[in-house]
Parts: C-alpha cells; structure tokens; sequence
C-alpha cells in the first residue's frame, strides 16, 4: 500500500509522524506535509534543497520579468573546505557545513530562500533587494561567517570563511534561473580569484528599454493572459 510506502521513508528518514490519530484527516495531511518537507528540504542542514530552490529560482524569473522588481542571486561557496575535511575529518566537514548554513541562515530575511545547493555550496534568492542593499547584505552574510567558531569532536575550535557571487535577475525580459545561476557563479569564480573571503557582485545592467517600451511588453503580457 503507497501510504505504508511513504510511512516507511519517512521513519527511515528519521521524521517525526503527525501525533494525530491514525488515519484521521488531520493525520494524513500530517503524513503529506512531512513527505513535502522530505522531498524539499537538505538532510544535513535543513535547509530548501537544490531541486527546491531551481524552483523558486525559475518562480522569481518571471516575477522580475513582470513586475521589473530587483532580485539578486548570491552563490556561495566555503573557502578552501577540502583542508577541513583532509585534517580533522568529514565528520567535522559536515559541521562546519550545518554552522555555516544555521549563519546564513539567521542573516537573511524571511522572504529570502536559503538552500544547499551542492557539498559546501549555497545559493540564497533575495526578492525585492536593490543593488546597495544586496551588497550590504553580501558583505554581512561573508562577515558573519568569518566571526563563526565551530567545535569539532576532537576539541578543536575550527574557523572558515566564504566566498560569494552575487547577480541581478534580469528586468523586463524573459530570462532563465539556470542562466541567472551561471552569472553568480562566474562572480563566485571572480572573489575566489580575487583572493576568497570576499562578496563579489555583477553591477546591475542598466535597462535599456524605454519606458514605452515596457508599456508595449505589458499590453502584449496582458492580450497573451486573456
Ligand atoms: P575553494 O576555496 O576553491 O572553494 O576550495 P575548496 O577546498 O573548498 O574546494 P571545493 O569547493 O572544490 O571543495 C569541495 C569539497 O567539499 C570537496 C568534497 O570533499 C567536500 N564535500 C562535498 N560535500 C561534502 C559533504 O557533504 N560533507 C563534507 N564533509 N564534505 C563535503
Ligand atoms: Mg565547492
Ligand atoms: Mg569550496
């Protein structure tokens, strides 16, 4: 039986069953909230995972498409990672991981999706984050990293840093978030050239379609949705 099935994931997961009684309404929509959790959030970190996030990525698109609002990208990516787990083991990798996912986390605001998008990679979607913002919030997510002290088993006290990438998602055209992503990534590219620990960010491209031209997009977006 499926509901068997998904039952036995998500205990094999280690989630936690809906206290409902068995069966009941309440508890079935308890069993499906968890599955959606399971299926959208990262193991290690709880945080959104990679499939999750291409989809508010690719949600946001078509927002800034629309609405012409400013949307920056951030990929980040912890800075010489490979030292940590080749000295004091993967174990102590993967706390330095949850660490700096649960900072990440707590500098963002909750209308930003923080995920894990790969090993010691990050990708964070801000919504509505004009360029002076999206810097400022850039350097205090690398800031907040670095005053990070993580606690290994072997006692040790383990520092790390970041490096970020940041991108604007295209106004007033129709973009991909697979293309948005690759422009904070060739950012990402840039800081870890540039000497790691640091933010850099694309200049938001000025837009050079006119005003009339936006109307025009707009009464053909419209005519289209009719
Ligand atoms: P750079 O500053 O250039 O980013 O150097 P780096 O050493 O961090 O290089 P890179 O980003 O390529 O390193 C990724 C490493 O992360 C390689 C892999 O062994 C490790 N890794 C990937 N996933 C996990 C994980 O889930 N747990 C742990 N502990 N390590 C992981
Ligand atoms: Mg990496
Ligand atoms: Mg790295």
């Amino acid at each position: 039986m499926q509901l068997d099935l998904a039952l036995q994931l998500l205990q094999q997961a280690g989630a936690l069953l809906p206290e409902a009684e068995p069966y009941s309404e309440a508890w079935v929509q308890g069993v499906i909230d968890a599955l959606c959790d399971l299926s959208s959030k990262d193991a290690l970190t709880g945080l959104v995972n990679r499939r999750s996030f291409e989809m508010a990525l690719s949600r946001e698109v078509d927002r800034v498409a629309r609405s012409g609002e400013s949307a920056l990208l951030l990929a980040v990516d912890i800075d010489h990672f490979k030292a940590v787990n080749d000295t004091y083991g993967h174990a102590a990798g993967d706390l330095v991981i949850k660490a700096v996912a649960g900072a990440l986390n707590q500098v963002v605001r909750p209308m930003d999706t923080v995920a894990r998008v790969g090993g010691e990679e990050f990708g964070i979607v801000l919504p509505k984050c004009a360029p002076s913002f999206g810097a400022m919030v850039a350097e205090r997510l690398r800031e907040r990293v670095s005053e990070l002290r993580v606690e290994v088993a072997s006692g040790q006290i383990l520092a790390v840093t970041i490096s970020l990438g940041g991108a604007f998602a295209p106004q007033w055209v129709r973009s991909s978030s697979l293309l948005w992503m690759e422009r904070a990534d060739r950012q990402l590219y840039r800081a870890k050239a540039e000497g790691r620990n640091r933010a850099c960010l694309e200049s938001q491209i000025e837009s050079l379609v006119s005003a009339e031209e936006k109307g025009m997009l707009f009464a053909v977006t419209q005519q289209d949705s009719e």
